[in-house]
């Protein structure tokens, strides 16, 4: 007979002839060791006993005194694994399994109760020796890793751990606890939703139209154009008690990109063409004023984009532009609000950063015919982050409603001259700020 080991959780089985036995055992019933046994007793398909890591914790601290919580993890990690290797060793599982069995038929409560007592003495006993035997060895392990700890990071390869986490932004922004959590099994994650912060303001049409994930949509008869704000970011967790040096800083360029299909060397058109459509646009009447005055708003955005842009206009094709030379970044943490003693080896953040990059394109483009509609049909907004779609007189007043839940997010810090900006700075500067960075030779 021996026991399985497994993380999981698993059912414990309550005989109810076992109450008996229970009751006679008083509190030794309380400790874990005899716990064990009688999960052993009232387990018939015994291939399905299994311990968790939480148990073996429990085993270590209420049978040996372990105190988890001043122990190095390094340390609690080996000394698991070490009990439950010996736990499967203990050579007196067949005697024991055999001998308690009988005894439990036999419905002998007196006996049974004798045969624990003496079987938890000699198991204990057992493990105890064992793992007084590879103390000396571990704490001297333990004191290597804990000397080599924090200190500076002797390789500068470029190999990268990753790790994958499926969550909302929301999430994303307090995912990670600055270091493990006493009070919640010294996870470094944060499973809580932020709190939700009411705010007075909307937030301005001009910021949702340059936010990240946010696209118009132009769409008349000869022309079909596209213009969204993309900003990938880059994940780094970074254990600031470790003093890694910074990355060197990247830069950018932020000239115009064009991609297009160039085999087709006809069908060209002068972006004045296309800057008259958007003016239009812009000066058309429409229902309300209120969409007049965001319509305007949307064409002066859209012209601004064209101030540097290349002449002509390709048909098909995609222009980008990088907004920021530098890229933007922001620290990602949630503090532990607990006065109970954690590991201090850990100031974790999980540092965000990207660069945002204007993208736009000519889907279609011939001939265009412009027709003005009083509740500007041939304009769509799109939220891509959550795939929905604001369309007709009051599609910005839609939006501006649906922008609460994407409210909340934290201040970017150019990575250039580290003026910090607040997301709704940026987006309503189109990301660009007057950056005195001095490149250092
Ligand atoms: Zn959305
Ligand atoms: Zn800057």
């Amino acid at each position: 007979m021996s026991t399985a080991t497994t993380d999981n959780e698993d059912v414990m089985i309550v005989d109810n002839n076992d109450t008996a036995l229970l009751t006679s055992l008083g509190d030794l019933a309380e400790k874990p060791l005899i716990m064990l046994f009688l999960r052993l007793i009232g387990n018939d398909t015994k291939q399905n006993t299994v311990l968790t890591n939480a148990q073996i914790i429990d085993i270590l601290q209420k049978e040996f005194e372990m105190d988890i919580v001043y122990t190095h993890e390094l340390e609690v990690e080996i000394y698991l694994n070490l009990l439950k290797r010996f736990l499967k060793d203990w050579p007196q599982w067949d005697e024991f399994d055999f001998d308690i069995n009988i005894l439990k038929d036999q419905k002998n409560i007196a006996k049974m109760k004798d045969m624990l007592q003496s079987n938890y003495g000699s198991l204990k006993k057992y493990l105890q020796s064992m793992l007084t035997a590879v103390d000396p060895m571990l704490k001297k392990v333990i004191k290597e890793v804990n000397e080599s700890t924090v200190r500076e990071p002797t390789t500068t390869s470029n190999d990268e751990v990753a790790i994958e986490v499926k969550c909302t932004r929301q999430q994303l922004n307090e995912l990670f606890f600055r270091r493990p959590h006493p009070e919640q099994n010294n996870t470094i994650f944060n499973i809580e939703l932020p709190s939700e912060k009411i705010r007075l303001q909307p937030v301005a049409v001009q910021s949702i139209l340059n936010w990240p994930g946010i696209r118009i949509s132009i769409s008349i008869p000869g022309l079909m154009y596209k213009r969204e704000i993309k900003m990938p970011l880059k994940h780094l967790l970074i254990n600031k008690k470790l003093n890694y040096p910074p990355p060197p800083l990247q830069e950018a360029k932020t000239n115009y990109q064009v991609r297009t299909a160039r085999m087709t060397n006809h069908g060209h058109v002068d972006v004045k063409t296309f800057y008259d459509i958007i003016h239009r646009i812009g000066n058309g009447k429409y229902r309300n004023q209120d969409l007049m005055d965001k319509i305007w708003m949307l064409s002066a955005l859209i012209k601004s984009d064209l101030e540097e842009a290349p002449k002509y206009i390709y048909s098909p094709s995609s222009y980008r532009q990088n907004l920021s030379k530098y890229p933007y970044k922001r620290l990602l943490c949630a503090e532990v609000n607990s006065d109970s003693f954690s590991s201090n080896n850990y100031d974790l953040v999980l540092e965000e950063s990207g660069i945002p990059q204007l993208q736009y394109h000519f889907i279609r483009f011939s001939d265009p015919e412009l027709e003005i509609t009083q509740d500007a049909s041939f304009l769509k907004l799109e939220c891509t982050l959550c795939e929905c779609i604001f369309a007709g007189a009051y599609m910005f007043s839609m939006i501006q409603a649906h922008f609460e839940f994407h409210r909340g997010e934290k201040d970017y810090q150019c990575s250039g001259c580290h003026v910090v900006f607040s997301m709704e700075q940026l987006t309503a500067s189109k990301w660009r700020h007057v950056c005195d960075h001095e490149p250092s030779k």
